[in-house]
């Protein structure tokens, strides 16, 4: 997957231990690259991380991360450090209605693109109407989008008639989910991807992966890789800021623990921690247009509540909950198997009211509705609560979002930009980070004069999915 690289004494310092900065950090390592991963936490992940709660006393992931097959660069990322086969997948979405009627959609063996058809055709969540308006929706988005689309997908669906079963249900709980937007404030090109991605190009592309483990413990294995290849994992250490030594040629790091010096710099950061640093970087005209790209980004919220029950409520492992506050059920007790006692997740995508209850407001709505899906709830003892809202989960992909996403080249000598936010053509996601990560690790190695393979190409459709993608 990688080269050794011809100079084994170039360092590189990556600001930021997210997914980004981990992918980044070993690709580089991996070719031979001293890494020095700087992170302002105790631990790695960044967004996609997990800590010991105080108020449980237990590890929880900071909110339910899943993954799907075309999640190329992050599978990539974890083959490299050995971990990919701690992903647990399913291509099975059970929806569940208040009362608990359920429906699944999921792959049949019919060849792409018609392998949910079966499914989506038997779901007794839509009716015949929103099944027609669908199909006819999806047909639609066989075929790209032209990229610079500037069509939002709430314009789109109302101009391709959708009922409002299929609007609720599908539209904004699945895909808007998906995006953690809105419908309206959601690009059209980058709804259509999902789709593809997840419904249309092959069963494959489209299966859902969810860590067997807390998220740390899949990094576990990222400070030996970068270790035992000459570098080291800083944690703790927040960075202020950062100068090119052009005499040297060298990078010179400011942190709170003192100054790093290293030939290349990457900076793995999400888009407002980029914000703060840039008045401490060199100034320059590009470094004031990354500025202003910067100020175009917006935050969506994502929450989730943790609940430890003294019974089992559903043999399922996760759910679509239709109709309601709550969207995804995961059973991290069946998930992740090496956790005691009776643990659901639920999770409530991109919903500014909900994220601003107050705390026991939103405990108290969210246990009333699982009960609507599963009326044991009523029955069992709460054991244990956590409620955790990120108001900054992920940053939104409206119409025109790619004119304020930089590409890997920064505007400064020999320093290279990551993070979920950077041009991937992905919306906020670990894959989109992992892209990051190795787009800008290639960068690097190409202006080093020591190109490096790291960027894992899409899958590709399979089917029929192969003539109409083109
Ligand atoms: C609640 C929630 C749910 C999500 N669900 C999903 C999901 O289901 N699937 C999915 O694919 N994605 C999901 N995401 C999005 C995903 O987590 C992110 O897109 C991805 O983790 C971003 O990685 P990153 O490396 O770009 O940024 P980050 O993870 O933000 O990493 C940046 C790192 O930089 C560090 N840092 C910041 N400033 C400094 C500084 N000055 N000095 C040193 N270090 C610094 C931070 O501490 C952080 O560790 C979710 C996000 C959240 C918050």
């Amino acid at each position: 997957m990688t080269n050794q690289t011809q100079n084994p004494k170039n360092s590189v310092a990556i600001i930021g231990g997210g997914v980004a900065g981990m992918s980044a950090g070993c690709a580089l390592a991996g070719a031979g690259y001293r890494v020095q991963l700087i992170e302002r936490r105790g631990y790695l992940g960044g967004r996609a991380s997990s800590y010991l709660h105080p108020g449980v006393g237990e590890v929880i992931d900071n909110c339910q991360h899943a993954l799907f097959g075309c999640c190329t660069n992050l599978l990539g990322f974890y083959g490299r450090i050995g971990v990919a086969d701690q992903i647990h997948w399913t291509r099975q979405m059970t929806m569940i209605e208040p009362g608990g009627r359920r429906s699944q959609l999921g792959p049949s063996s019919l060849p792409a693109p018609l392998h949910g058809l079966p499914k989506l055709l038997s779901a007794h969540a839509f009716s015949l109407a929103d099944k027609i308006a669908l199909g006819r929706a999806l047909t639609a988005l066989m075929k790209p989008v032209p990229a610079d689309s500037m069509e939002s997908l709430g314009a789109w669906l109302k101009r391709n008639g959708q009922t409002k079963g299929a609007l609720d249900r599908f539209w904004r709980l699945v895909i808007a989910s998906a995006l953690n937007a809105e419908i309206d404030s959601i690009s059209l090109p980058y709804a259509a991807k999902v789709i593809r991605e997840l419904f249309l190009n092959s069963a494959e592309a489209g299966s859902m992966g969810m860590s067997r483990v807390p998220l740390s413990d899949l990094y576990a294995n990222v400070t030996p890789f970068i270790e035992s290849r000459g570098g080291a994992v800083l944690l703790n250490t927040h960075v202020d800021g950062a100068a090119f030594d052009a005499r040297q040629a060298k990078w010179k790091v400011q942190t709170r623990n003192g100054e790093i010096t290293a030939d290349s710099l990457l900076i793995a950061l999400p888009f407002e921690a980029m914000g703060k640093l840039l008045p401490q970087l060199p100034a320059n005209a590009q470094a004031e247009k990354l500025a202003n790209q910067i100020a175009r980004h917006e935050h969506w919220p994502i929450c989730s509540v943790h609940l430890w029950f003294d019974r089992e409520i559903t043999d399922l492992e996760h759910a679509v909950l239709l109709d309601r506050e709550i969207h995804w059920m995961y059973n991290q007790s069946k998930l992740q198997p090496n956790r005691s006692g009776h643990y659901l997740e639920l999770v409530v995508s991109a919903t500014r009211s909900f994220a601003a209850l107050e705390r026991q407001q939103a405990i108290d709505l969210a246990l009333r509705e699982l009960a609507e899906f599963f009326p044991i709830v009523k029955q069992a003892k709460l054991e244990k609560v956590a409620l955790l809202k990120d108001v900054r989960a992920t940053f939104g992909v409206s119409p025109g979002i790619d004119a304020a996403r930089p590409s890997a080249a920064s505007p400064w000598p020999k320093c290279y930009l990551a993070g979920d936010w950077i041009n991937t053509g992905w919306p906020s996601t670990m894959e989109s980070a992992a892209r990051s990560g190795h787009l800008a690790a290639e960068k690097l190695g190409l202006e080093d004069e020591n190109p490096l393979r790291c960027f894992e190409l899409d899958l590709k459709p399979s089917g029929l999915m192969r003539l109409l993608a083109k």
